[in-house]
């Protein structure tokens, strides 16, 4: 590898995408790759969400429903994300927990398939999507099971005639492995059954066009690579041909076709509005549209080609200078196959990490031995992958990560 930094530096002063780093709150020496986890503040959300608290809240209080158009927040950030993952202009709603929305989708589905009684998902999806699969199976009562599988070469054989719905992590959060979404999609549609995907680390990491995989449903996270914020609201996206029939459990005021009629029954909206449920947390809301609007100056061909040339230069930065230590790809080699993060494993991981996170150089850990580095183009620098392999060829030299103050587990990891 006769890559040197001032290689990496000359990549940065070529790289289109460079000036919108100082959009973000960064300090100039934090090397994050981490925004697959918690994405960085933008600057102008913090004002955003300052005029937000005084102007609207502080002045305008409830005329600030209509005025300023918080009522219809949902749909206008809704819409904002549809675009970037190959939905119409209606067809997604911003609400919720990915969590909460899982079990809204999955309920759906499996109303839309009573004589089928299986969900599929994989044991290594991430473990929220398989307890609200477990708890929608419990409270169906009616002989429902969560199918798990330990790899997509099981799709086939798993999917038979009493699979009411699959649902699987586009890309998966420790490995970064992508599923084929348009081919998983056919094959559970020609087995009779909905497809439901989870695109927490897809939306605003690599392009998705859920409308030519013919999708039913899916859900999403707004506090990773699309930047809303801790917390940040999540969105659900329905296909239109079962928008009108779909039904969901939550059925709050939010999702009723006239909610200011106050009518004491529930009638769904005809339309996406039906997986709304209660009032949206309107700062969180603010957040996340704001940070949205950096995706109107990227096309996202551009992020996923950015996205694999920096995996590609840690991947190979860290197997030539890290040989020896004990670190294994825990990643698909092939960029195709791999979404916008890369992962080690290692014995010590966790202390190695931390070393690491005391360098300023903020990656996780995910158990049981893995180093996650996520790569989010909008401002993650070629330098940075080249100070980020340095920093963990020291660590790994002076072994400081064996330090105590590094081998104590935080709540959080
Ligand atoms: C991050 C993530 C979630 C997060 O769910 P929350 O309800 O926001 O806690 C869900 N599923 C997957 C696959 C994720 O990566």
């Amino acid at each position: 590898m006769t890559i040197d930094r001032a290689a990496t530096v000359e990549m940065d002063r070529q790289d289109k995408m460079a000036p919108l780093r100082d959009t973000f709150a960064l300090r100039d020496d934090l090397i994050y790759l981490d925004g697959n986890s918690l994405g960085p503040m933008q600057t102008k959300v913090a004002d955003r969400v300052r005029q937000c608290l005084h102007d609207e809240w502080g002045q305008d209080l409830i005329a600030s429903w209509n005025k300023a158009g918080w009522f219809t927040l949902p749909q206008t950030i809704g819409s904002k994300i549809s675009r970037m993952i190959g939905g119409g202009k209606n067809d997604v709603v911003v609400t919720d927990s990915t969590s909460v929305n899982l079990f809204k989708v999955l309920a759906a589905a499996i109303a839309m398939r009573p004589e089928r009684r299986v969900i599929v998902s994989e044991r290594s999806n991430f473990p929220t999507d398989l307890y609200i699969a477990e708890g929608i199976t419990a409270m169906a009562d009616k002989g429902h099971e969560l199918r798990l599988i330990d790899s997509v070469d099981e799709l086939d054989s798993a999917i038979d005639g009493d699979v009411a719905v699959v649902m699987l992590t586009h890309v998966n959060y420790r490995t970064g492995a992508v599923h084929d979404m348009n081919a998983v999609t056919r094959m559970v549609h020609e087995r009779g059954g909905l497809m439901v995907w989870d695109l927490a680390h897809s939306a605003g990491a690599l392009p998705v066009n859920l409308a030519e995989a013919n999708a039913d449903f899916a859900v999403g996270c707004g506090y990773k690579y699309l930047n809303g914020g801790p917390g940040a609201p999540a969105f659900i996206y329905v296909a239109p041909r079962l928008q009108g029939s779909a039904t969901q459990p939550l059925s709050g005021w939010y999702g009723h076709k006239a909610p200011f009629a106050f009518d004491p029954a529930y009638e769904a909206a005809p339309d996406i509005d039906r997986f709304l449920t209660g009032t949206p947390p309107i700062l969180s809301m603010v957040a996340l549209d704001t940070a949205l609007d950096i995706w109107d100056q990227v096309a996202m061909e551009d992020i996923r080609d950015k996205s694999k040339r920096l995996c590609e230069l840690f991947i190979a930065l860290v197997e030539s200078r890290c040989d020896g230590f004990g670190l294994a790809l825990a990643s698909p080699r092939d960029a195709d196959a791999r979404g916008s993060q890369v992962c080690f494993s290692h014995a010590d991981a966790y202390p190695i990490m931390q070393a690491l996170i005391a360098r300023g150089v903020i990656g996780d850990f995910r158990a049981p031995d893995i180093l996650r580095f996520g790569f989010a183009p909008l401002y993650v620098r070629f330098a940075d992958v080249y100070d980020a392999v340095d920093h963990l060829v020291a660590v790994l030299q002076s072994g400081e990560w064996q330090q105590e103050q590094f081998n104590v587990k935080s709540l959080v990891t």
